[in-house]
């Protein structure tokens, strides 16, 4: 019998040690011994039966410490002492709160558990000063757990302690692991970002997974739960073996913001891959992303842009805003390194990509984005072909229209992916710059409302664009290149 089922000798312990004493004994009388009895010889672990039995919906670490035979102390006489030394399993928390376990070899971990864990965690090299603990278990311990109240229901019906609120197996799991954890990971626990998460899987399970069909698995279940409900036989299911611990650690996403540049017509903006062929050289997601990836040591990135290009056309002027989200990052790069990254891009051989204003965003990043989306105008430089040669009155028409106005049906090109709709969009003003020596070429500087499909307007889609600069100038007009200027955002 241990010293903490007796009262405390006065003088000889601390206060602290008094109380927490006074506590212990004070949980250990509300305990209704022949409950426990009954559950001590159903199998169940002695931190479950503080949590079941007791009547007040507290769980502590002091009151963790109880072990086995002092709750058989507290009984008195008459309650046998296990006869084997090892403690077997429980059949509700299945060895979670005994801190039984197996590791993913389904070796049996024999060390302080929360060591364990800290040495798996420092494992994923990740950076961190706080954290939040995350436990997943198996149904097994709900469904034992509710057979195991039931049972007690049907004996101790009009107890008080049966009413009230239970805590459970998860929560139990933190209060003993948290304190532990913190101190050994030397971290706080709070709202985090890094996430560890301990995932407690049977073995069992697993293993018949693999065998049963999905309706022998129903039917399994089904008879399972019509056995449960016959008291008679041992409702739990048998456990012969402790859960599989695997520990997994996630840090959320991180954001990093930027403009980019597209120099090539043959860059698209996300990676695109039609029939395992891939579409132009490269592409601005996988230019960026690449090379922030590696500095966070990450898992894997989106890339988010502010509006599109086609891949033939080049984004100048300052730039198009976009977003990188990085997940699983093990570390957050410096905003040196971060710099670093922007000039060996920049100052690639192919230059195929720019980047400028690449920083780390917090929660900027929404509002950075919306400003994206909240473009108003672009500016484009074309170069035209048109079967006619250019007049010098056809500079000076085009010059002088202002806030036209023009109905454009959904192109033909994007059909496939967009719905059908007509919609008027505004060219807002419009500049011809000749070309000395060709005439069927000039240079269009235009700036639209943003949305406005620019191939289409100055070749007219069939008919789809009206009016198009060849219904303007009355001959057929094709788009040879295209660049965007420059791109303004909301009011400005
Ligand atoms: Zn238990």
């Amino acid at each position: 019998m241990s010293d903490e089922s007796k009262p405390a000798p006065g003088g000889l312990l601390n206060g602290l040690e008094t109380q927490k004493t006074r506590r212990v004994n004070e949980a250990a009388r509300s305990l209704h011994p022949s409950a426990v009895k009954d559950l001590l010889s159903l199998g169940v672990c002695e931190r479950c039966i503080l949590r079941l039995v007791t009547v007040t919906a507290t769980f502590d670490s002091d009151l963790a410490t109880v072990s086995s035979s002092t709750l058989r102390g507290w009984l008195g006489s008459g309650v046998e002492e296990a006869a084997s030394p090892e403690p077997s399993i429980c059949i509700v928390c299945l060895g979670v709160l005994q801190f039984v376990f197996s590791d993913a070899k389904q070796t049996l971990v024999k060390s302080d558990h929360v060591a364990w864990i800290t040495d798996l965690v420092k494992q994923q090299g990740h950076e961190f000063d706080s954290f939040v603990l995350e436990v997943s278990l198996p149904s097994t311990i709900s469904e034992n757990e509710r057979a195991v109240l039931l049972y007690l229901k049907g004996k101790y019906s009009d107890e008080a302690w049966l009413q009230s609120e239970k805590v459970s197996v998860k929560d139990a799991l933190k209060v003993l692991v948290l304190d532990p954890l913190r101190a050994s990971l030397g971290a706080k626990s709070d709202s985090s970002s890094f996430h560890i998460r301990l995932t407690y899987s049977q073995a069992s399970d697993e293993a018949q997974g693999l065998s049963e069909t999905k309706h022998e698995r129903k039917k399994r279940k089904t008879d399972e739960e019509n056995g449960s409900n016959c008291m008679s036989e041992n409702p739990f299911k048998k456990v012969s073996e402790p859960c599989i611990l695997s520990v997994h650690c996630n840090k959320m996403p991180i954001f990093f913001g930027g403009r980019y540049f597209k120099y090539s017509r043959n860059v698209s903006q996300s990676r695109w891959i039609i029939d395992d062929e891939r579409m132009g050289e490269a592409s601005v997601e996988e230019i960026i992303g690449g090379s922030i990836l590696p500095a966070c040591l990450g898992d894997s990135y989106k890339f988010h842009a502010a509006g599109r290009e086609d891949i033939d056309v080049r984004m100048l002027g300052s730039g198009r805003p976009f977003l990188i989200e990085v997940q699983n990052s093990r570390k957050c790069p410096s905003q040196q390194s971060l710099t670093e990254i922007e000039e060996k891009i920049n100052n690639s051989e192919k230059k195929l990509v720019g980047v400028k204003d690449l920083k780390f965003i917090g929660s900027e990043c929404w509002a950075m984005m919306r400003e994206g989306e909240a473009e108003k105008q672009k500016q484009y430089a074309a170069l035209v072909w048109i079967s006619r040669p250019l007049e010098e009155e056809d500079c000076n028409s085009v010059s002088s229209m202002k806030e036209l106005k023009i109905l454009q049906k959904t192109p033909i090109r994007v059909l496939h992916r967009r719905s059908q709709l007509e919609r008027e969009r505004t060219i807002h003003w419009m500049k011809v710059e000749k070309i000395k020596g060709n005439a069927h070429y000039f240079l269009l500087h235009l700036c639209t409302q943003a949305g406005t499909y620019i191939k289409e307007f100055v070749h007219g889609d069939l008919g789809r664009t009206t009016p198009s600069m060849g219904s303007i100038l009355g001959c057929r007009a094709e788009i040879i290149q295209l660049d965007v200027t420059d791109v303004k955002m909301g009011d400005s």
